[in-house]
This record gives structure tokens, C-alpha cells and sequence, in this order.
């Protein structure tokens, strides 16, 4: 099966899936969205008020600023592949339980990101950092990007974080300058074949 193929599939589960409680409150799912062979990934929490709305990540005011993001290093929303740790907005906002995160990133996160294989993956926010490395901290480790099983993560602040504190936002842009360097070192680094898997000795490097 083609990537495009694998990643439909999955799409199509998402926005049918019954697997957790937040499926009785959501709107719709919002299972992610970007070009199959995408280089980045882009993991944020979970989808607000709009993405409920719309069925599309980050289209509120955190999404407007992603969108800026991208722009200040030349990528457009359409060059990366941008999705959630969960699938369906938690009721109010709240954060993620962990039976809701283990049954989605299970079932849909792992699948697509074997099937697109990116070099890079940009987690926003703790929660999807916490996945790659759970004993960090965000203030710290922010913008320094680790190799993960072939590709390299670059664990960065939620751009919603930026928008309600001012302070961190020349800190997520500066972040964001960076990933072109990112993306040209991962080049080099899974260049023998498809990423090995993300082995847990590499989780805590920080
Ligand atoms: N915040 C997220 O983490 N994801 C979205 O899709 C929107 C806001």
C-alpha cells in the first residue's frame, strides 16, 4: 500500500473511531493534514474549539501563528504534515488523560508517522514532547534537536504558549530559525533506508 493509501486509511478510522470518551463529546476528529512524502512532522496536544469545529489542526489562533512560523523559513502549511497526540478535543481544553493518549497515539500516531517516515518531527508543547522524552523539561531542552530512531525531534514550546506569554515568543521563533539546520543534518542522518525504530535507549539524551 502507497503512503497516500496507508494515511487515508487512517483518516477515514479517525474520523470513526469510538476507542475513548472523548469521541461521545467532539464535533468532529481532526486526524492530521500535509503531503504523505512530508520531510516534517509537526505533533501538537490535541484539537481546540476551531480544529473541532473544522475538522483541521491548528486553524485557530495558535494554528495562525504556526502559519507565521513556517512562513519566517519559507514552508507553507501544505510542505509539512501537521497532526495531534489525540484526535478529538478534550472537553474545555483540558489536558490529555493517558488512557486517551495511549489508545490514540497507538492506534493512529504511530501509523502515520510510519507511513510518512519524516526526518524531522517538531513536537509543540509538553504533552508531545513527554512522548519522546518524558524526563525533560521543556525550558530546557527546547529548540535542541535529538536523532530518535533515524530522525531527529526537535521538541518545541506550544505555539499557544507563545500567544498567552509573550515572553516565550521570541524564544519559539528563535526555535524556529533553527530547523532548516535541523532538517539538513536528519539528510544525513537516515540516508542508509527507512528510519529504525524509536528505541527507548535514545529517549532521554538531554
Ligand atoms: N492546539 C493543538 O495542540 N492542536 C491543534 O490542532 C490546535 C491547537
Amino acid at each position: 500500500m502507497s503512503s497516500d493509501e496507508l494515511l487515508g486509511g487512517i483518516a477515514e478510522r479517525v474520523r470513526g473511531c469510538e476507542m475513548c470518551r472523548l469521541s461521545q463529546s467532539r464535533t468532529h476528529a481532526v486526524p492530521g493534514e500535509g503531503p504523505s512524502h512530508a520531510k516534517i512532522m509537526f505533533i501538537g496536544e490535541g484539537p481546540g474549539f476551531h480544529e473541532d469545529k473544522q475538522g483541521r489542526p491548528f486553524v485557530g489562533a495558535a494554528g495562525q501563528f504556526l502559519d507565521e512560523l513556517l512562513a519566517s523559513i519559507q514552508l507553507r502549511r501544505q510542505d509539512v504534515y501537521i497532526t495531534n497526540l489525540v484526535k478529538c478535543r478534550p472537553p474545555g481544553n483540558r489536558d490529555p488523560r493517558d488512557d486517551e493518549l495511549d489508545v490514540c497515539t497507538s492506534q493512529y500516531l504511530e501509523g502515520q508517522i510510519e507511513a510518512i517516515n519524516p526526518k524531522v518531527i517538531v513536537t509543540l508543547g509538553r504533552f508531545s514532547m513527554a512522548r519522546y522524552f518524558p524526563d525533560a523539561r521543556i525550558s530546557q531542552v527546547h529548540g535542541q534537536a535529538r536523532p530518535v530512531g533515524g530522525r531527529m525531534v526537535v521538541p518545541m514550546y506550544h505555539p499557544a504558549a507563545a500567544l498567552h506569554q509573550p515572553a516565550l515568543r521570541s524564544e519559539v521563533e528563535s526555535d524556529f530559525a533553527r530547523l532548516p539546520e535541523w532538517i539538513e543534518r536528519a539528510d544525513s542522518l537516515g540516508e542508509s533506508g527507512p528510519a529504525a525504530p524509536e528505541s527507548p535507549e535514545q529517549l532521554s539524551l538531554f
